[in-house]
């Protein structure tokens, strides 16, 4: 989990975060293909505060997301659109998804969030 303060946003997903966290869910592990139907349910509640693109998620209209003990449903390495070499994490935690975590390798703190094309599951 991060350490960095998050900053409240709750709004849908968008078009491409739906895509790269549906992308993650069917490339991550054996268990991720059991929450895909959660993707329809879900929405962002907060974002990191240090200007990464990491996303806090919650189901249902909730307003915070889930805490605990982290399933983690994949991993995948990359790039971001600015070439900044990046790790993601996808989070569930209760049995929800949870959040997305998306690191920079080299410590870059403002970036974009990568597209599938240029991420491989690791
Ligand atoms: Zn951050």
């Amino acid at each position: 989990m991060s350490e960095d303060f998050t900053i409240p946003e709750v709004r849908p997903l968008s078009a491409e975060e739906f895509r790269l966290l549906d992308w993650l869910l069917a490339h991550g592990s054996a268990e991720a293909a059991n929450y895909a139907a959660q993707l329809a349910r879900a929405r962002v509640v907060s974002r990191c505060a240090c200007g990464c693109p990491t996303l806090d998620l919650a189901l249902d209209g909730k307003t915070r997301p889930t805490v605990g003990v982290s399933l983690i449903l994949a991993e995948a390495a990359g790039h971001s659109p600015e070439g900044v070499p990046v790790n993601l994490m996808l989070h569930a935690r209760e049995g929800e998804l949870s959040e997305l975590e998306v690191v920079a390798v080299d410590q870059t703190r403002r970036f974009s969030l990568p597209v599938p094309e240029r991420l491989s599951i690791v």
